[in-house]
């Protein structure tokens, strides 16, 4: 498995490459920015792109999806519960001070349980709504391997004072969610260094018994 992340744009969302040297199929998490760097390494590694998933509507996940759909034709997904972030697209930029983005709506809905992949890698879909309404992260059961977005970081979990965010739902989405996985899962966030469960499970300050946002 070809597996590699890096930060894009001005907020260094992580984007995440993953693809199969077999079949030569690749698929791209949050290509928030960077379009010519993601080109670049599928070019490199002679991989043909066939998903682009999202994990959730902000502008730094998101705001290269559409360039990069244009180049490589592959298909966009997003839960559906994000639409409305696309809606406040040119708000989203604003708050950053960056041109709004060319966006186009999703192919396809990311809902929970769903399964989606690349052939041999496959991953499930799981709703984690919190950071906002539609927030997903992707488990790929067999590689021990979590994309988290922004609903937990290293030592922190994702902010719910933006519009569509909910402290109590996405505390509800760690706990009954993100924390039923094995303490051995490796946890790529959406912004920042990895982690897995374990160590989240043990020390992250917002996922110890009692708290209450
Ligand atoms: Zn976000």
């Amino acid at each position: 498995m070809i597996l590699e992340t890096f930060p894009v744009g001005p907020l260094q969302c992580n984007c995440t490459i993953l693809g199969d040297e077999g079949t030569g199929e690749a698929m791209v998490v949050d290509p928030g920015d960077n379009i010519p760097q993601i080109l670049t390494f599928l070019a490199q590694h002679k991989l043909t792109l066939k998903q682009i998933v999202v994990t959730h509507g902000h502008i730094d996940h998101i705001g290269g999806a559409a360039r990069l759909k244009k180049a490589t034709g592959a298909p966009i997904m997003l839960n559906q519960n994000d639409l409305p972030q696309l809606a406040m697209m040119d708000q989203q930029a604003d708050w950053l001070g960056v041109p709004t983005p060319e966006i186009v709506l999703p192919d396809q809905s990311a809902e929970d349980g769903g399964i989606i992949g690349i052939a041999g890698h496959t991953a499930r879909i799981l709703h984690t709504p919190g950071h906002t309404e539609g927030s997903i992260c992707l488990h790929f059961g067999p590689e021990n391997l979590l994309l988290a977005g922004d609903t937990l970081f290293a030592g922190s979990i994702g902010r719910t004072d933006l519009p569509g965010g909910d402290s109590r739902q996405i505390l509800r989405s760690l706990r009954e969610s993100l924390l039923t996985l094995s303490d051995e899962t490796h946890v790529i966030p959406g912004h920042g260094p990895a982690t897995t469960i374990g160590e989240e499970r043990d020390s992250n300050p917002y996922l110890q018994p009692g708290v209450r946002l």
